[in-house]
């Protein structure tokens, strides 16, 4: 923790001992971290006897739901004048895992007309400053982690216990792909381990998390790689298209395509994937890459997207075969760099 991170801390301690009722936010399309770290804050706070709510822009994946209290958040687009409600009637904001408003959707109305005191705590670069208090650091492993330090600074383990550990070990875990990436410091290891001693279950959480699948997922994974994914290793790229009639066919749920966007980066000539997933209104993309390529400016650029170095984000709104047509044509134009990433 640095002196800023120290003086950011005591404004924050602030706004929670003045205050009783919050409202804590997660992005749109909600991950592991999103729903982890919202949740283990709504946890710290409920244990100092406070009043605090999760909201999310939309709903999240079915392997989340099992989270101490997720059945409490509620989901602006399944309930629009109860989230109004509290997000009117709250003394403090808090946004969890994003750093641009963008990422609340159709939320981003109300929290910009809000002049409530606003906290931001997240792990994505190029923060967009919308917060009054901004705690944003990109070398933590997950936004989870960033919020046990951040914790910890406020009030110690005091407020502390099982099911805070199993919302922040859930978005480590997640976050890193079960340590595969993002997990080099030894300092997310010192905080699994405080975590662990907090009663936390990280073989619970993987089972949860991991070995609950359906039979229809598993078959959408088969026929993703099977007959989804396109193979171009003179780009040092693969990447995996979705449509809406083998959703249909396989019965896609909301977190079933979780985790397939990485499985073409495994093969070993290739430097970048992505995935391709067709909706009603846009192209949902996910971006992956292995070292050098920045995805998160490829997103940004191309996509109206964004995310980290490498994993990112976006969306297309031409239809399906444009998007992968000029999609091709961006690996072309990108070759040297992909073949050096
Ligand atoms: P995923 O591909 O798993 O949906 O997202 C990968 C990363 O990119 C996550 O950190 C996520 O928050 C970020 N991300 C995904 N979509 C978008 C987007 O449309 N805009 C921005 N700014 N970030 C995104
Ligand atoms: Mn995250």
């Amino acid at each position: 923790m640095d002196i800023e991170i120290k003086d950011k801390a005591a404004a924050f301690k602030q706004l929670i001992n003045q205050n009783t009722n919050f409202v804590v936010f997660g992005h749109v399309n909600p991950d592991g971290d999103a729903i982890g770290s919202t949740l283990a804050l709504y946890h710290y706070l409920k244990n100092q006897g406070k009043k605090p709510k999760v909201i999310t822009p939309n709903d999240f994946p079915d392997f989340l739901k099992w989270m101490p209290d997720a059945d409490e958040i509620i989901k602006f687009s399944e309930n629009e004048t109860e989230a109004e409600k509290h997000i009117k009637n709250t003394d403090v904001l808090i946004f969890c895992d994003f750093n641009d408003t963008k990422r609340l959707s159709k939320l981003e109305k109300l929290v910009q007309e809000s002049t409530l005191p606003k906290v931001m705590i997240d792990h994505h670069p190029q923060p967009t400053g919308f917060a009054d208090i901004e705690f944003s650091d990109t070398s933590v492993s997950s936004t989870a982690e960033l919020m046990f330090e951040v914790l910890l600074e406020l009030s110690g383990k005091k407020h502390m216990n099982n099911n805070f550990a199993d919302c922040l070990l859930t978005g480590i875990i997640t976050d890193t792909g079960v340590f595969h990436h993002n997990s080099e410091q030894p300092r997310t290891y010192e905080i699994i381990a405080e975590l662990i001693r907090l009663g936390g279950n990280k073989q619970k959480v993987i089972n949860k998390v991991y070995n609950t699948n359906t039979y229809d997922k598993l078959r959408l994974l088969g026929n993703n790689l099977l007959n989804g994914m396109h193979y171009y290793p003179e780009f040092a790229s693969a990447f995996i298209v979705l449509t809406k009639d083998d959703q249909q066919k396989f019965n896609y749920q909301v977190g079933d395509t979780e985790g397939h966007v990485n499985i073409p980066l495994s093969i070993k000539e290739v430097n970048f994937s992505a995935l391709f997933i067709e909706k009603d209104e846009y192209i949902k993309i996910s971006f992956r890459s292995n070292d050098k390529f920045d995805v998160n400016a490829f997103a940004r650029k191309y996509y109206h997207g964004g995310g980290h170095k490498n994993a990112a984000g976006g969306k297309s709104y031409k239809p399906l075969n444009k998007t992968i047509e000029n999609f091709v044509s961006l690996l072309e134009k990108h070759k040297d760099e992909l073949l050096n990433g």
